[in-house]
């Protein structure tokens, strides 16, 4: 049964407004309590930032983004809200957990963990009525690590008790997703209610098809990315559409657009930080690069609409 509504940072929003959906983005990215405790060091202004960045992608076209950031990543929900207000975007954001679990978290189980973040899911984060719509997990280069196995059992078991979708911060090089998805099997989990993200830092269709052959949808999340070049992600992207798998593919950018600006080495401070330097197009190099570029590929329209309009309903409110 599809649920009714899904919590964004400003409430609850039905399936019909979800629109254009980036299925992997940030707001900010920083560490837990840093907007409170030393803001300047995001910058001038991080809110206007962040306004002034998807007020473009509204205008753009982009209904909705799902912002990604944990606790971990420094999570501020009141900042969420505020930009999402002042764009007219939905924000959908995120409980859970990234890869930095705090040397004194170490011990925590997963019961206790899952029991907080249903609480972030059912309740919001404490302090605020703003709730979580998603369950993270990741994992990376050094593999399911004893505190990040935690955090995707706790994960797992919040999911099994609220019905909401799971995204995994994966790493397609060592192949992580099968010690994910093994996890994810032993706990009960839904496999059709669970994304595997950054699929498209490999070329690797074969591995992606295994993937997809679980049942999983996959996060073509990274652009322009980094090692693998944007070019060769579409070309992954196509190739997954032409495989028949187009009604489980989710392409975003992982864009950030406030996070912390670094001293250069003479001591002057630069107007903008690095994942600016990397991304100038921001929210809208979909649109402007990776689009156009399906298109001239033989991508229909409708095609494109299913990557970013139906399977985001399909996977968010549920089949
Ligand atoms: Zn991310």
């Amino acid at each position: 049964m599809p649920a009714a509504t899904m919590n964004s940072v400003l409430g609850p929003i039905g399936p019909d407004q979800l629109g254009f959906t980036l299925m992997h983005e940030h707001v900010m990215v920083a560490a837990s309590g840093l907007y409170q405790a030393y803001p300047d060091l995001l910058g001038q202004g991080p809110e206007a930032k962040g306004i002034e960045a998807l007020k473009k992608a509204k205008a753009a076209g982009i209904d909705t983004i799902v912002d990604c950031t944990t606790f971990d990543l420094g999570r501020h929900a009141p900042l969420l809200a505020a930009v999402s207000k002042g764009s007219g975007v939905n924000i959908l954001n995120v409980t859970g957990w990234w890869l930095d679990v705090p040397r004194f978290m170490q011990g925590v189980g997963p019961n206790q963990m899952a029991r907080e973040f249903v609480r972030d899911l059912t309740e919001g984060f404490r302090g605020t009525d703003i709730k979580a719509a998603f369950l993270k997990c990741a994992a990376d280069i050094d593999g399911v690590t004893r505190p990040l196995e935690v955090m995707a059992r706790a994960v797992a078991r919040a999911h099994r008790e609220t019905g909401v979708p799971i995204m995994a911060h994966s790493h397609p090089a060592t192949q992580l997703a099968r010690r994910q998805i093994e996890i994810f099997k032993e706990e009960g989990v839904d496999l059709t209610r669970v994304k595997i993200d950054h699929c498209n830092d490999t070329t690797d269709t074969e591995y992606l098809k295994w993937i997809l052959d679980q049942g999983c949808f996959v996060g073509l999340d990274r652009y322009p990315g980094r090692i693998t070049s944007p070019a060769m992600r579409t070309l992954t992207l196509k190739r997954l559409i032409d495989m028949g798998y187009g009604d489980r593919l989710c392409p975003s950018h992982d864009c950030i657009c406030v996070a912390i600006h670094n001293e250069r080495p003479d001591g002057t401070m630069p107007d903008t930080h690095a994942y600016f330097d990397h991304n100038r197009d921001q929210y809208l190099y979909m649109h402007r690069h990776v689009i156009p570029m399906l298109k001239e590929m033989g991508t229909t329209d409708a095609q494109i609409r299913t990557l970013f309009v139906d399977n985001a309903r399909r996977f968010i409110f549920g089949a």
